[in-house]
Protein backbone atom coordinates (compact mmCIF):
# COMPACT_ATOMS: atom_id res chain seq x y z
CA UNK A 1 0.00 0.00 0.00
CA UNK A 2 1.20 3.38 -0.85
CA UNK A 3 2.21 5.41 2.41
CA UNK A 4 1.28 9.55 2.65
CA UNK A 5 4.23 11.34 4.08
CA UNK A 6 3.68 14.69 5.25
CA UNK A 7 6.85 16.80 4.97
CA UNK A 8 7.08 19.79 7.10
CA UNK A 9 9.92 22.37 7.10
CA UNK A 10 10.36 25.59 8.92
CA UNK A 11 10.45 28.65 6.03
CA UNK A 12 12.25 32.12 5.60
CA UNK A 13 9.54 34.15 6.09
CA UNK A 14 10.11 37.38 8.73
CA UNK A 15 10.68 38.28 11.18
CA UNK A 16 9.21 35.09 12.47
CA UNK A 17 9.79 31.94 10.07
CA UNK A 18 6.40 29.74 9.62
CA UNK A 19 5.69 25.53 8.91
CA UNK A 20 5.12 24.35 5.28
CA UNK A 21 4.52 20.99 4.22
CA UNK A 22 3.35 18.91 1.67
CA UNK A 23 2.58 15.41 0.49
CA UNK A 24 5.17 12.62 -0.75
CA UNK A 25 3.46 9.24 -1.74
CA UNK A 26 6.11 6.48 -0.88
CA UNK A 27 5.40 2.63 -2.79
CA UNK A 28 5.10 0.02 -0.52
CA UNK A 29 8.06 -0.44 1.61
CA UNK A 30 10.43 3.04 0.59
CA UNK A 31 12.07 5.32 3.12
CA UNK A 32 10.89 8.95 3.13
CA UNK A 33 14.49 10.13 1.81
CA UNK A 34 15.37 13.47 0.49
CA UNK A 35 13.50 16.13 -1.74
CA UNK A 36 13.05 19.66 -2.98
CA UNK A 37 10.85 22.57 -2.76
CA UNK A 38 10.56 26.09 -4.68
CA UNK A 39 12.77 28.23 -2.22
CA UNK A 40 11.40 31.22 -4.38
CA UNK A 41 8.01 30.62 -2.40
CA UNK A 42 8.96 30.39 0.61
CA UNK A 43 11.31 33.08 0.91
CA UNK A 44 14.21 30.73 0.63
CA UNK A 45 16.07 31.32 -2.72
CA UNK A 46 15.98 33.80 -5.55
CA UNK A 47 13.35 32.85 -8.27
CA UNK A 48 16.57 31.65 -11.04
CA UNK A 49 18.14 29.57 -8.16
CA UNK A 50 14.81 28.39 -6.30
CA UNK A 51 15.89 24.58 -5.87
CA UNK A 52 15.89 23.92 -1.83
CA UNK A 53 16.21 20.67 -0.43
CA UNK A 54 14.86 19.01 2.22
CA UNK A 55 16.46 16.72 4.28
CA UNK A 56 14.37 14.20 6.89
CA UNK A 57 15.46 14.29 10.92
CA UNK A 58 12.16 13.97 12.35
CA UNK A 59 9.87 10.63 11.62
CA UNK A 60 6.65 9.88 13.50
CA UNK A 61 3.12 8.43 12.68
CA UNK A 62 0.66 10.58 11.16
CA UNK A 63 -2.30 10.83 13.47
CA UNK A 64 -5.01 12.54 11.37
CA UNK A 65 -4.23 10.34 8.27
CA UNK A 66 -3.70 7.61 10.63
CA UNK A 67 -2.53 3.54 9.35
CA UNK A 68 0.84 3.39 7.70
CA UNK A 69 0.65 7.52 6.94
CA UNK A 70 3.92 9.36 8.50
CA UNK A 71 5.14 12.91 9.17
CA UNK A 72 8.49 14.05 8.26
CA UNK A 73 10.01 17.11 9.54
CA UNK A 74 13.01 17.92 7.19
CA UNK A 75 16.46 20.22 7.71
CA UNK A 76 16.29 22.36 4.52
CA UNK A 77 19.60 22.63 3.03
CA UNK A 78 21.36 24.26 -0.18
CA UNK A 79 22.01 21.74 -3.55
CA UNK A 80 25.65 21.34 -2.52
CA UNK A 81 23.69 19.64 1.02
CA UNK A 82 25.46 22.68 3.30
CA UNK A 83 22.51 24.06 5.89
CA UNK A 84 20.49 26.81 4.64
CA UNK A 85 20.69 30.06 5.89
CA UNK A 86 17.69 29.65 7.49
CA UNK A 87 18.35 26.18 9.22
CA UNK A 88 18.74 27.26 12.73
CA UNK A 89 18.66 23.67 13.34
CA UNK A 90 22.17 23.08 12.13
CA UNK A 91 23.91 24.98 14.52
CA UNK A 92 21.50 23.60 17.22
CA UNK A 93 23.03 20.11 16.88
CA UNK A 94 26.66 21.14 16.86
CA UNK A 95 26.14 22.93 20.45
CA UNK A 96 24.06 19.69 21.68
CA UNK A 97 26.96 17.53 20.85
CA UNK A 98 29.69 19.70 22.03
CA UNK A 99 28.32 19.81 25.36
CA UNK A 100 26.26 16.52 25.38
CA UNK A 101 28.27 14.97 28.31
CA UNK A 102 26.02 17.94 30.68
CA UNK A 103 22.94 16.08 29.64
CA UNK A 104 20.42 19.38 29.12
CA UNK A 105 17.20 18.20 29.32
CA UNK A 106 14.15 21.03 28.26
CA UNK A 107 10.54 20.86 29.13
CA UNK A 108 8.78 24.05 26.29
CA UNK A 109 5.56 25.50 27.42
CA UNK A 110 3.68 26.68 24.21
CA UNK A 111 1.07 29.00 24.46
CA UNK A 112 -1.28 30.04 21.66
CA UNK A 113 -4.45 31.98 20.96
CA UNK A 114 -7.17 30.71 18.76
CA UNK A 115 -8.73 33.17 16.13
CA UNK A 116 -11.96 33.21 14.38
CA UNK A 117 -13.09 36.12 12.31
CA UNK A 118 -10.52 37.98 13.11
CA UNK A 119 -11.07 38.39 17.21
CA UNK A 120 -10.09 35.64 19.82
CA UNK A 121 -12.56 33.03 20.76
CA UNK A 122 -14.54 33.79 23.31
CA UNK A 123 -14.23 37.49 22.83
CA UNK A 124 -17.60 39.11 21.60
CA UNK A 125 -18.89 38.78 18.07
CA UNK A 126 -20.13 42.06 18.03
CA UNK A 127 -16.52 43.58 18.97
CA UNK A 128 -15.68 45.10 22.54
CA UNK A 129 -14.12 42.50 25.37
CA UNK A 130 -15.38 40.35 27.44
CA UNK A 131 -15.06 40.18 31.50
CA UNK A 132 -11.79 41.35 32.38
CA UNK A 133 -8.66 38.66 33.33
CA UNK A 134 -9.58 36.11 36.46
CA UNK A 135 -11.64 33.36 35.62
CA UNK A 136 -10.22 32.04 32.32
CA UNK A 137 -6.77 30.15 33.72
CA UNK A 138 -7.80 26.63 34.04
CA UNK A 139 -11.39 27.36 33.84
CA UNK A 140 -14.11 25.65 32.78
CA UNK A 141 -17.80 26.03 31.86
CA UNK A 142 -19.29 27.76 28.27
CA UNK A 143 -18.84 31.17 29.88
CA UNK A 144 -15.15 30.59 30.49
CA UNK A 145 -13.68 28.08 27.95
CA UNK A 146 -13.39 28.59 24.41
CA UNK A 147 -12.08 26.09 21.86
CA UNK A 148 -11.85 23.02 24.00
CA UNK A 149 -12.73 20.41 21.69
CA UNK A 150 -9.63 21.01 19.37
CA UNK A 151 -7.73 20.95 22.43
CA UNK A 152 -8.45 18.04 23.20
CA UNK A 153 -8.74 16.67 19.88
CA UNK A 154 -4.63 18.20 19.64
CA UNK A 155 -4.08 16.20 23.11
CA UNK A 156 -5.01 13.18 21.30
CA UNK A 157 -2.98 13.61 18.32
CA UNK A 158 -0.16 14.62 19.93
CA UNK A 159 -0.39 11.42 21.99
CA UNK A 160 -0.87 9.31 18.94
CA UNK A 161 2.50 10.81 17.51
CA UNK A 162 3.92 9.66 20.23
CA UNK A 163 5.78 12.87 20.95
CA UNK A 164 7.07 13.61 24.64
CA UNK A 165 3.53 15.78 25.75
CA UNK A 166 3.53 16.43 29.52
CA UNK A 167 -0.15 18.31 29.71
CA UNK A 168 -2.21 21.10 28.33
CA UNK A 169 -3.89 23.64 29.97
CA UNK A 170 -6.61 26.97 29.05
CA UNK A 171 -4.47 30.51 30.03
CA UNK A 172 -5.11 33.67 31.79
CA UNK A 173 -6.82 35.31 28.14
CA UNK A 174 -9.92 33.65 26.84
CA UNK A 175 -9.04 31.85 23.93
CA UNK A 176 -5.96 31.48 25.11
CA UNK A 177 -3.96 27.67 25.78
CA UNK A 178 -0.85 25.36 26.38
CA UNK A 179 0.44 22.45 25.71
CA UNK A 180 4.40 21.31 27.11
CA UNK A 181 6.52 19.11 25.39
CA UNK A 182 8.82 17.70 27.36
CA UNK A 183 11.66 16.96 29.85
CA UNK A 184 13.57 15.59 26.87
CA UNK A 185 17.35 16.53 25.12
CA UNK A 186 17.60 19.07 22.11
CA UNK A 187 17.30 18.85 19.22
CA UNK A 188 14.53 16.28 19.70
CA UNK A 189 12.37 18.71 21.78
CA UNK A 190 12.43 21.51 19.37
CA UNK A 191 11.91 19.01 16.00
CA UNK A 192 8.85 17.80 18.61
CA UNK A 193 7.82 21.43 19.46
CA UNK A 194 7.67 22.13 15.44
CA UNK A 195 5.09 19.18 14.56
CA UNK A 196 2.99 19.69 17.83
CA UNK A 197 2.88 23.28 16.14
CA UNK A 198 1.99 21.94 13.18
CA UNK A 199 -0.75 19.34 14.26
CA UNK A 200 -2.18 22.22 15.87
CA UNK A 201 -2.79 24.51 13.03
CA UNK A 202 -3.73 21.64 11.30
CA UNK A 203 -6.45 20.53 13.63
CA UNK A 204 -7.87 24.06 14.23
CA UNK A 205 -7.94 24.53 10.51
CA UNK A 206 -10.98 21.72 10.62
CA UNK A 207 -12.91 24.27 12.89
CA UNK A 208 -12.13 26.97 10.87
CA UNK A 209 -10.04 28.42 13.66
CA UNK A 210 -6.65 29.55 13.85
CA UNK A 211 -4.33 28.87 15.96
CA UNK A 212 -1.66 31.55 16.48
CA UNK A 213 1.82 32.45 18.09
CA UNK A 214 1.25 36.14 18.48
CA UNK A 215 3.27 37.05 21.64
CA UNK A 216 1.18 39.99 21.93
CA UNK A 217 -2.60 38.85 20.67
CA UNK A 218 -4.50 41.70 22.44
CA UNK A 219 -3.14 45.46 23.30
CA UNK A 220 -3.80 46.65 26.80
CA UNK A 221 -4.49 44.34 30.47
CA UNK A 222 -4.36 41.05 28.82
CA UNK A 223 -2.15 38.57 29.00
CA UNK A 224 0.60 37.94 26.18
CA UNK A 225 1.91 34.62 25.36
CA UNK A 226 5.18 32.76 26.16
CA UNK A 227 6.97 29.83 25.77
CA UNK A 228 8.59 29.29 28.93
CA UNK A 229 12.16 26.83 28.67
CA UNK A 230 12.24 24.86 31.46
CA UNK A 231 15.82 23.81 31.22
CA UNK A 232 18.36 21.39 33.60
CA UNK A 233 21.87 19.93 33.13
CA UNK A 234 22.70 16.78 35.29
CA UNK A 235 24.61 18.60 37.77
CA UNK A 236 21.16 21.04 38.38
CA UNK A 237 19.20 17.78 38.69
CA UNK A 238 21.62 17.03 41.54
CA UNK A 239 22.45 19.90 43.66
CA UNK A 240 21.35 23.63 43.86
CA UNK A 241 25.03 25.20 43.04
CA UNK A 242 24.38 24.25 39.50
CA UNK A 243 21.13 25.68 39.77
CA UNK A 244 22.40 29.27 40.76
CA UNK A 245 25.08 29.08 38.42
CA UNK A 246 22.75 28.24 36.02
CA UNK A 247 20.78 31.17 36.88
CA UNK A 248 23.59 33.74 37.01
CA UNK A 249 25.44 32.85 33.99
CA UNK A 250 22.14 33.75 32.01
CA UNK A 251 22.73 37.14 33.39
CA UNK A 252 25.89 37.20 31.55
CA UNK A 253 24.35 37.45 28.29
CA UNK A 254 20.87 39.13 28.66
CA UNK A 255 20.93 40.96 25.35
CA UNK A 256 21.91 37.63 23.22
CA UNK A 257 18.98 35.86 24.74
CA UNK A 258 16.00 38.52 24.22
CA UNK A 259 17.11 39.13 20.83
CA UNK A 260 16.80 35.04 20.10
CA UNK A 261 13.58 34.79 22.10
CA UNK A 262 11.18 35.89 19.24
CA UNK A 263 9.98 38.88 17.68
CA UNK A 264 7.76 41.52 19.30
CA UNK A 265 9.68 40.66 22.65
CA UNK A 266 9.08 44.04 23.96
CA UNK A 267 5.61 43.95 22.91
CA UNK A 268 5.19 41.27 25.60
CA UNK A 269 8.22 42.00 28.34
CA UNK A 270 6.58 44.89 29.83
CA UNK A 271 7.07 44.03 33.48
CA UNK A 272 3.42 43.44 33.81
CA UNK A 273 1.39 40.32 33.44
CA UNK A 274 3.41 38.00 34.95
CA UNK A 275 6.66 39.07 32.94
CA UNK A 276 9.87 41.01 33.80
CA UNK A 277 11.12 43.72 31.65
CA UNK A 278 13.34 42.94 28.54
CA UNK A 279 16.01 45.65 30.11
CA UNK A 280 16.63 43.91 33.00
CA UNK A 281 17.60 40.28 34.09
CA UNK A 282 16.45 38.73 37.36
CA UNK A 283 15.76 35.19 38.96
CA UNK A 284 14.25 34.23 41.91
CA UNK A 285 12.44 31.64 43.91
CA UNK A 286 8.80 31.01 42.73
CA UNK A 287 8.99 34.69 41.86
CA UNK A 288 6.86 35.05 38.03
CA UNK A 289 7.78 38.57 38.00
CA UNK A 290 11.48 37.57 37.18
CA UNK A 291 13.27 36.58 34.21
CA UNK A 292 14.02 32.83 35.43
CA UNK A 293 11.75 31.19 38.05
CA UNK A 294 13.51 29.10 40.20
CA UNK A 295 10.58 26.27 41.43
CA UNK A 296 9.65 26.23 44.94
CA UNK A 297 10.34 22.28 44.61
CA UNK A 298 13.69 22.72 43.35
CA UNK A 299 14.67 25.20 46.51
CA UNK A 300 12.87 22.35 48.75
CA UNK A 301 14.60 19.43 47.01
CA UNK A 302 17.93 21.71 46.77
CA UNK A 303 18.20 20.27 42.97
CA UNK A 304 16.06 20.59 40.17
CA UNK A 305 15.43 22.68 36.85
CA UNK A 306 15.03 26.43 36.22
CA UNK A 307 11.99 27.98 34.06
CA UNK A 308 13.38 30.63 31.57
CA UNK A 309 10.10 32.75 31.73
CA UNK A 310 11.19 34.91 28.76
CA UNK A 311 10.82 33.30 25.52
CA UNK A 312 7.64 34.68 23.20
CA UNK A 313 5.30 32.06 22.07
CA UNK A 314 6.71 32.79 18.53
CA UNK A 315 10.09 31.55 19.46
CA UNK A 316 12.16 28.88 17.39
CA UNK A 317 12.63 26.35 19.55
CA UNK A 318 16.26 25.81 17.58
CA UNK A 319 17.12 28.79 18.77
CA UNK A 320 16.29 29.24 22.35
CA UNK A 321 17.79 25.71 23.25
CA UNK A 322 20.82 26.72 21.68
CA UNK A 323 20.81 29.98 23.27
CA UNK A 324 20.64 28.00 26.96
CA UNK A 325 22.64 25.17 26.49
CA UNK A 326 25.65 27.39 24.87
CA UNK A 327 25.28 29.87 27.59
CA UNK A 328 24.86 27.78 30.71
CA UNK A 329 27.12 24.60 29.82
CA UNK A 330 29.67 26.69 28.19
CA UNK A 331 29.66 28.98 31.52
CA UNK A 332 29.96 25.52 33.50
CA UNK A 333 32.56 23.78 30.88
CA UNK A 334 34.88 27.30 32.17
P1 LIG B 1 4.36 26.04 35.11
O1 LIG B 1 4.14 25.87 36.56
O2 LIG B 1 5.44 27.02 34.82
O3 LIG B 1 3.09 26.33 34.35
P2 LIG B 1 4.41 23.52 33.58
O4 LIG B 1 3.92 22.36 34.35
O5 LIG B 1 3.52 24.10 32.55
O6 LIG B 1 4.94 24.62 34.62
O7 LIG B 1 5.75 23.13 32.80
C1 LIG B 1 6.87 22.64 33.47
C2 LIG B 1 7.77 21.99 32.44
O8 LIG B 1 9.00 21.67 33.06
C3 LIG B 1 7.23 20.69 31.86
O9 LIG B 1 7.29 20.79 30.45
C4 LIG B 1 8.23 19.65 32.35
O10 LIG B 1 8.43 18.64 31.39
C5 LIG B 1 9.48 20.46 32.53
N1 LIG B 1 10.47 19.87 33.44
C6 LIG B 1 10.25 19.15 34.56
N2 LIG B 1 11.40 18.74 35.10
C7 LIG B 1 12.41 19.22 34.31
C8 LIG B 1 13.84 19.14 34.32
N3 LIG B 1 14.49 18.49 35.30
N4 LIG B 1 14.51 19.77 33.33
C9 LIG B 1 13.87 20.43 32.37
N5 LIG B 1 12.54 20.53 32.29
C10 LIG B 1 11.81 19.94 33.25
MN1 LIG C 1 4.50 23.25 -9.22
MN1 LIG D 1 2.73 26.06 32.30
MN1 LIG E 1 1.36 29.36 30.82
MN1 LIG F 1 5.71 28.38 33.20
Amino acid sequence: MAVKAEYLWVDGTQPTAKLRSKTKILADGEQPGIWGFDGSSTNQAPGDKSDCVLRPVFTCPDPLRGGDNIIVLCEVELIDGTPHPTNTRAPLVEVAAKYADQEPIFGIEQEYTFFKDGRPLGFPVGGGYPAPQGGYYCGVGADEVFGREIVEEHMDAVLAAGLHLSGINAEVMPGQWEFQIGPVAAPLVADELWVARWLLYRIAEDHGVSATLDPKPVKGDWNGAGAHTNFSTKAMREGYDAIIAGAEALGKKRQEHVDGYGAGIDQRLTGLHETAPWTEYSYGVSDRGASVRIPWQVEKDGKGYIEDRRPNANVDPYVVTRLLIDTICGDAAG
